[in-house]
């Protein structure tokens, strides 16, 4: 089977996680099927184009390692891939059709188009166009022509038709062509619209597989229409559910969080990370496989098995998955892959130690923050919670000889801070439990932090000492 799919992102703005989702989607089916994957630009909506917009999408699909065969960039035999570059080709298509009676030339002001929908309105009948200039005279469209009224290209959409395509996704799906607009082809400034061009360059490029989200799944009988209008043959369609928000309310979109691709690296969520959670998202297998890397998901991938049904786009379980792939890092993958999420006043001499310490709780890089702080900064707890299960001239004397054990260490590693801290517990027998999580407050304050020892030995000796020392002055006044 040849397979040629594609993506054919608008430079609109940042990229959506969903649009990156589908981009994966297309990419690792032309893989499977040792097909092409090629990126396209539609670029013919110039009101909602952002500057630097075409750039943007490709750094972030690179960003993703979503790597394209034919596009910008990388060209290939099918260029131009920027669909502002190929408006020639749109109009010629377009001329086709009208001079096969497949598609008419409309002279209709802007002010006569909204009077109609105007009316529409209040008589509460569809919006739609009424057909004016689909039956003009071969005379009165030669004198509007002589006269350069200004014009647009419409289809001539057949009354009374079953619209028919298969989804893979969703099966077949019928529409009754009554319904459908004589949707506008070429607008009167020379560009196509987005169903005019989508539907030339998917055929001009060979593309045998359209896969892109649901929302487009309303403009698929206009496609179909048109396909037929041209005698091409109609690709192979399934359209992707849209994410829900993680709240499970309502399609992912900003109000909710942000939504970009990009904004998932700035928060310090690897990309092979994403691209897995994205992987199992919303794809019924028979397995339970939750990690899986781009060649078992290549090997397996069928638009068929992809759920028709929305999907929440579950944070939790991406960062489960991202705290799995950075605990995968070598140890200086991570250090570099992290430096960026340092804070400014991050013993960086002591990077190595720390990230051995708080890196099995790392779910995003981001997260070094927040687990690291308490080993350079100051700390503050709730003093009660050294008191728990004791009292305070107990503490107190805990805390005294704990300085005076640790003071006296030379060779200040774990190894010497255990034996002196154990030899200190068993001899005056004081309650482990107790005693070990009122030296972790005292020492970090936190109840929950790596392996006390190696703790301690990072946070450093002059440190160390200064806590213990404030930890007695907490429960004295108390
Ligand atoms: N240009 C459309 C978009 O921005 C492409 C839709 C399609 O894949 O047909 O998503």
């Amino acid at each position: 089977m040849k397979v040629r799919t594609r993506m054919a992102p608008s430079p609109t703005g940042e990229m959506h996680i969903g649009s990156l989702s589908i981009s994966l989607k297309n990419y690792a089916f032309a893989k499977r099927h040792n097909g092409q994957f090629i990126l396209r630009i539609e670029d013919t909506d110039k009101v909602r184009e952002v500057g630097g917009g075409v750039e943007e999408i490709q750094k972030i699909l690179k960003a993703y390692s979503i790597d394209w065969d034919e596009g910008p960039g990388v060209g290939g035999s099918y260029g131009p891939y920027i669909q502002s570059k190929r408006l020639n080709i749109y109009q010629k298509a377009a001329e086709e059709l009208v001079a096969n009676g497949k598609a008419y030339y409309c002279f209709c002001s802007k002010e006569r188009l909204e009077q109609i929908k105007e009316e529409q309105k209040i008589s509460k009948s569809p919006s739609k166009y009424d057909e004016h200039c689909r039956n003009l005279s071969p005379e009165e469209i030669n004198k509007k022509l002589a006269q350069k009224v200004e014009k647009v290209i419409r289809l001539k959409v057949p009354s009374g038709k079953d619209v028919k395509f298969n989804d893979l996704i969703r099966g077949e799906i019928v529409v009754k062509s009554d319904i459908v607009n004589d949707q506008v082809l070429m607008k009167s400034d020379g560009y196509p619209t987005y169903h005019l061009a989508v539907v030339v360059d998917d055929h001009m490029m060979d593309i045998t597989h359209i896969m892109r989200g649901e929302e487009w799944i309303s403009s698929t009988p206009k496609h179909i229409l048109l396909y037929e209008a041209f005698g091409w043959e109609i690709p192979v369609y399934a359209h992707i559910p849209v994410y829900l928000n993680p709240d499970g309310k309502g399609k992912m979109s900003k109000r909710k969080g942000t939504v970009s691709a990009q904004s998932f690296l700035d928060r310090g969520y690897l990309p092979d990370a994403l691209l897995n959670f994205m992987m199992i998202l919303g794809w019924s297998r028979d397995d339970e496989v939750e990690i899986m890397n781009m060649k078992d998901y290549i090997e397996r991938f069928d638009p068929k098995d992809v759920s028709p049904k929305s999907v929440v786009f579950d944070i939790k379980k991406l960062d489960w998955i991202n705290g799995i792939y950075i605990r995968k890092l070598a140890l200086p993958e991570l250090e570099k892959k992290i430096e960026k999420f340092l804070p400014n006043d991050f013993p960086i001499d002591k990077l190595e130690k720390i990230l051995n310490l708080i890196r099995e709780r790392l779910e995003k890089l981001s997260d070094v923050e927040q687990l690291s702080s308490f080993f350079y900064r100051e700390i503050q707890f709730d003093s009660t919670l050294l008191l728990k299960k004791s009292n305070s001239s107990d503490v107190t004397a805990q805390l005294t000889k704990t300085i005076e054990a640790l003071k006296i260490i030379e060779e200040w590693n774990t190894a010497s801070i255990e034996i002196k801290i154990r030899t200190l517990q068993e001899s005056l027998d004081w309650k482990k439990g107790q005693y070990f999580m009122m030296l972790r407050i005292a020492v970090t304050g936190k109840k929950a932090t790596p392996p006390l020892f190696e703790t301690i030995e990072v946070i450093g000796k002059e440190l160390v000492l200064k806590r213990l020392k404030n930890g007695i002055q907490l429960v004295n006044n108390y």
